[in-house]
């Protein structure tokens, strides 16, 4: 939880958010803008549009809204197809993203296209064609189409929001960014969001940003106080049987177990079964109608032990989870 302070209280409309986008984020709920958006909408609302923002921001801050949000509202005033690219490193996140995207801007019709591997290139490029407001994509996809797909460019776009830039690169996406910014226009604005400030960050940033506003929320108080965490030290021999013990203790509960490798992933989901617990997995061994499958039995509740490997670790919004192993 964050402390009280007295911008906590101020709306979105305080922030410079347009009437529209305001309807739009009563109707998800939202009260009052997160200390990242509320940042970045100084910046990005009401000092200057064409600032360039680096933000240092976990998921979980809302960093999704803060750069969606004054896209959006740019968007609306100056309506245009094809006019932001976000870069994500994982397929569920560019989901997640294109998702809020088109919660936001329902009420102006907003289009999005989710590029990412795992999905027929054709049906993708027929979304392309469509010339979509937003494009979402992970980077390895959309170099793909930018090589291949005939008529797909970045030429018109105003906006780049390199998402978990950290992660990207550390995801050896490098080469790959390199290419779409080589593609992108030098006219535009770009926002970097990252959860660490890492080399290969700084580098990225000094690269592709021209005279960034930095902005930090604060990393204190990001484990939650309720949060109880424990550490086993257990023989490697043993822990089934230790995992089996404590999924009983919890059982009916929603959990997520997660793992090193996609093998072990499928080989607990199997061992959790056969002694009768609800369980699925999500790795990168699986197709992508199978992982975003997997991930909406767990969130619906379908299925209560999510068994996952990296592809899972990190920006995943799932509302109440239990234990994480
Ligand atoms: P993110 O950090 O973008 O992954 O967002 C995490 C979660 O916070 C998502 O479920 C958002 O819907 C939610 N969220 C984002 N901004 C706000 C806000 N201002 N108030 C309440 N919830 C929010």
């Amino acid at each position: 939880m964050e402390e009280n302070s007295p911008e906590d209280n101020k709306s979105f409309s305080d922030y410079g958010v347009c009437d529209t986008l305001c309807q739009a984020i009563d109707n998800l709920g939202w009260k009052h803008p997160s200390s990242i958006q509320r940042d970045v909408f100084k910046v990005a609302l009401q000092e200057d549009q064409n600032k360039d923002i680096i933000a240092i921001a976990e998921t979980g801050s809302g960093k999704t809204g803060a750069f969606a949000i004054p896209i959006i509202q740019r968007l609306i005033d100056n309506p245009q197809r094809m006019y932001a690219l976000i870069v994500t490193p994982t397929r569920e996140l560019a989901f997640q993203i294109s998702e809020q995207f088109e919660a936001l801007g329902s009420s102006v019709g907003l289009k999005t296209a989710v590029i990412v591997g795992g999905i027929d290139m054709v049906q993708q490029a027929l979304a392309l064609a469509r010339k979509p407001h937003v494009v979402v994509g992970t980077p390895g996809r959309l170099v793909d189409h930018l090589e291949n797909t005939k008529g797909f460019s970045l030429s018109s776009m105003k906006y780049l929001v390199l998402d978990e830039a950290d992660r990207c690169l550390s995801m050896d996406f490098e080469e790959a960014i390199d290419k779409i910014l080589s593609c992108f226009p030098k006219e535009r604005v770009t926002y970097l969001f990252s959860a660490t400030m890492t080399q290969k960050v700084v580098k990225l940033q000094r690269a592709s940003l021209r005279d960034p506003v930095k902005i930090q929320v604060s990393s204190k108080y990001q484990t939650v106080s309720t949060l109880i965490q424990q550490y086993l030290f257990i023989p490697a021999k043993y822990k089934e049987c230790y995992l089996a013990y404590i999924m009983n203790e919890f059982r009916g509960k929603s959990s997520i177990l997660f793992v090193s490798t996609c093998s072990s992933s499928q080989l607990l989901t199997l061992f959790l079964r056969n002694l009768g617990f609800k369980a699925v997995c999500i790795n990168g061994n699986l197709s992508q109608v199978k992982r975003l499958g997997a991930l909406n039995k767990f969130k619906e509740g379908a299925r209560n032990i999510l068994i996952a490997t990296d592809v899972a670790s990190r920006g995943l919004d799932i509302p109440e989870v239990d234990l994480v192993v």
